[in-house]
Parts: structure tokens; C-alpha cells; sequence
């Protein structure tokens, strides 16, 4: 899950990382208080979106008195920003937060992630902050340090003074760092973040350490133990598509290709996207209905997948252990009864009351194409898609 910069910053505050003064505006009649609290000389107006780049997109404004500030913030809402994170829609501007100027020195950069490859939180740093770090990644990698944390022993000093060192800090700026950086990791680990970008990490020409810009995403798995941090969801942020299939509580992801899946289990939907691609197409999603899908559930799946415009075909592939045929069956025919279906579709049952499941689909009247195994299912809907795009 991930959150907006004002409400990252909150939560980075809490734990003792210094971070600009500031305040947000949810709508436009919040600005003049947002601006009295920010209290500037110099103020920055920054777009909240769930995506980065937005200075280069314009969606960072750095203004010199409360009147221009002002003028800024109302022309942000309702802006769409179009940064190389927003994908080529963009995203539509709905809250702005208004801090209080830095006078920035250096502008560092520091990251958090787990690694999988070492079990462990790794901590990267670099002097190239502000920037693009992908880019610095690329281009340099020698300027990106990365310090791993034993997660028995935890954040020490050692690992604040190699940042430190490595970053080039000094005076004012070096005394703060080992307070800094164990701040920021243990909001890292408490939180049960999976990702904290902080770019830049600015030095301020008085020696402070400073968090200007902040992201935090969160392992969607420990949020229950997290009410505090569940109540910043902000929905309108999220693909439309895979909030309501949250709802239902299917694990969908939308993808680029056309042939739509709905398929149970997460092994057998990855194995059904890689036949579907090994058969010269592309799948539309990923869709896990899960083991004890109801009927409900099976027809609020088949409405997600046609609400993709990009669906062209639909292959359902479904190995009935929990699961029971008949009730795949039925949501089939009920969904096809309550929308209609107006693509090819192919379907694969097999397993628990698979009999059963084809007389109900048999005696539906609906016409789709019966596959005996997935091989077959997969060679028949990339078929059935190309002939109807004929
Ligand atoms: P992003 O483009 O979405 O990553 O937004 P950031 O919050 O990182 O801001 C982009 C850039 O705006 C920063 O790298 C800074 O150069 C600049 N900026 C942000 N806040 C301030 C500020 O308080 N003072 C000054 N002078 N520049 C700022
Ligand atoms: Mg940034």
C-alpha cells in the first residue's frame, strides 16, 4: 500500500526524522490555512499524488510570498501531472501540501528496501539525490552505496558512520547523521514498510539534515496490525479495477495484453499467463478467484475482467479442489446472463464436480468453447482472439 509525501512525512516526524514544516490543503478553500501554518518566508507547494517526478511535470512550485503561493496551490487542484511514474494518462491532482522553503546545500539520496537476496533491510545512499536514482543506477553504479542490516543487532553506529562517510557529510550535518538514520530505520521496520525513498535528503546551508521528499510503501500483509497507517488509504489513487476486485477479495493485477484469466490458485494463474504468452499472446491480468470463491465472487471477477476494454478473449481455467466446478459454472452463466458476453471464451474445468459444471454449461445455452487441458485452452483463445480480430 502506498501513501501520499504529507502523510509519509507525518509518519517519519513521529519517529523523530526532521522533516520541513507544513500543511495540507484537501480542497481548495483549505489553502489560506495551509499557507498561515507553512508561514514561509518561502513557501513550496507540491501536488500529492502516489508518483514521483513530479518537479520535473511541474508539480513542485517554489514561491517567494503567500500570494504566489497561493496562486500556485489553486492552480494544482484538479491539474493531471504526467510524470514517468503515472503511466501516460497521468493522475489527477486532489490534495496539495504546502511546506515551509528549505535553503538547500546538497541534496542527497537515501533508500530503504527489503532484500530478498540477503534476507535483509538494505539501506542505499548516494550523492547524486534529487535526480532520477534509476537513471544514477544506470549510468553510475559506484555512486550508490548500500549497507545491509542484520536484523538481530539492528541499526548501529558503524552503519551511520559508513553512510555518513561515504555520503561526504561533515560538521553539523555529520553529528546528526547517526540519529537520522536510526530514525528512519526504525520507522522502516516498525512500520512494516517494504519501501522508504527519501529524495532528496537535502543538507541545509545551516548543516541540518533534512527528509524534503518522502514515499513509503507498506507490506500489504502487515497491515492489519496497522489501523493507524490503513486509515491513510487513499482510494482515488488506486486503478479502479483492482479496488474493486479488493473488495471482493480477488487478487487481481491488470496487465497489458488481451486475453482476460481468471483462473484459481497463484501458481496455476502464473502458469496460465505463461502459456498464454508461449502461445504467442498476451494475458490482459492476473486474476486469483481463491480457493472458496462463491458464486458472487465469480461474477464480480467476470465484470472486472469485461470492464477491461483490452479484453478480447477470456480464458477460464479452473482446477476444482476446494473450489467446486459447478460453482464456477454457475458464475459463468449468471454473469453471462447479467452482462453478456460478447468475446470468445474458452473454458477449462477440471476436478471437484467437473460433470456437473459442463451439464450447467452444456444446458446454459451460452456459446464458449470447451478445452480438455490447458495447453488446448491456451492454443484455442489465442485462436479465437485472432480470428475475431481478423
Ligand atoms: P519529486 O519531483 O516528485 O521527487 O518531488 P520532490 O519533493 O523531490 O521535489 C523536487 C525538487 O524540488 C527537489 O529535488 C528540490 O530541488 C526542489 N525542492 C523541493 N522542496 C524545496 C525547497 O524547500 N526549497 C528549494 N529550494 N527547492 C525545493
Ligand atoms: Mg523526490
Amino acid at each position: 500500500m502506498n501513501i501520499h509525501e504529507y502523510q509519509a512525512k507525518r509518519l517519519l516526524s513521529g519517529f523523530g526524522v526532521p522533516v520541513p514544516h507544513g500543511a495540507v490543503a484537501l480542497d481548495p478553500s483549505g489553502i489560506a490555512a495551509a499557507i498561515k501554518e507553512a508561514a514561509g518566508p518561502v513557501w513550496v507547494v507540491k501536488a500529492q499524488i502516489h508518483a514521483g517526478g513530479r518537479g520535473k511535470a511541474g508539480g513542485v512550485k517554489v514561491c517567494k510570498s503567500a500570494e504566489d503561493a497561493t496562486r500556485e496551490a489553486k492552480a494544482m487542484f484538479g491539474r493531471t501531472l504526467v510524470t514517468p511514474q503515472t503511466g501516460p494518462g497521468g493522475k489527477v491532482v486532489n490534495r496539495v501540501y504546502i511546506e515551509r522553503g528549505s535553503d538547500i546545500a546538497r541534496e542527497l539520496y537515501c533508500g530503504m528496501v527489503v532484500d530478498r537476496g540477503t534476507g535483509r533491510v538494505a539501506i542505499m545512499a548516494s550523492t547524486e539525490g534529487g535526480v532520477e536514482i534509476e537513471q544514477v543506477a544506470h549510468d553510475t553504479p559506484e555512486k550508490i552505496i548500500t549497507v545491509t542490516i542484520d536484523p538481530a543487532s539492528g541499526f548501529q553506529a558503524f552503519h551511520a558512520r559508513k553512510l555518513a562517510f561515504r555520503l561526504g557529510l561533515q560538521g553539523d550535518a555529520l553529528k546528526q547523521a547517526p540519529g537520522f538514520f536510526r530514525a528512519l530505520y526504525t520507522a522502516f521496520t516498525q512500520s512494516d514498510a517494504s519501501l522508504m525513498e527519501i529524495n532528496p535528503l537535502v543538507v541545509t546551508t545551516a548543516g541540518a539534515l533534512i527528509a524534503l521528499d518522502a514515499k513509503l510503501n507498506f507490506d500489504s500483509n502487515a497491515l492489519y496490525r496497522h489501523k493507524e497507517i490503513v486509515e491513510l488509504r487513499d482510494e482515488s489513487e488506486e486503478d479502479p479495477m483492482e479496488l474493486e476486485a479488493s473488495r471482493h477479495e480477488l487478487n487481481y493485477i491488470k496487465l497489458d495484453g488481451d486475453i482476460g484469466c481468471m483462473v484459481n490458485g497463484a501458481g496455476l494463474a502464473m502458469a496460465t499467463m505463461d502459456i498464454i504468452q508461449l502461445n504467442g499472446s498476451a494475458p490482459a491480468n492476473f486474476l486469483d478467484v481463491g480457493g472458496g470463491a462463491t458464486r458472487e465472487r465469480v461474477i464480480a471477477a467476470f465484470k472486472i475482467i469485461l470492464s477491461d476494454p483490452n479484453v478480447k478473449g477470456i480464458l477460464v481455467n479452473i482446477f476444482g479442489g476446494i473450489m467446486r466446478c459447478d460453482i464456477i459454472a454457475e458464475g459463468i452463466i449468471a454473469a453471462a446472463r447479467e452482462i453478456g458476453i460478447k468475446v470468445p471464451l474458452v473454458v477449462r474445468l477440471a476436478g471437484t464436480n467437473v460433470e456437473k459444471a459442463n451439464e450447467l454449461l452444456s444446458n446454459s445455452g451460452l456459446t464458449l468453447i470447451a478445452a480438455n487441458d490447458l495447453g488446448d485452452a491456451a492454443k484455442k483463445i489465442v485462436k479465437a482472439v485472432k480470428e475475431g480480430r481478423a
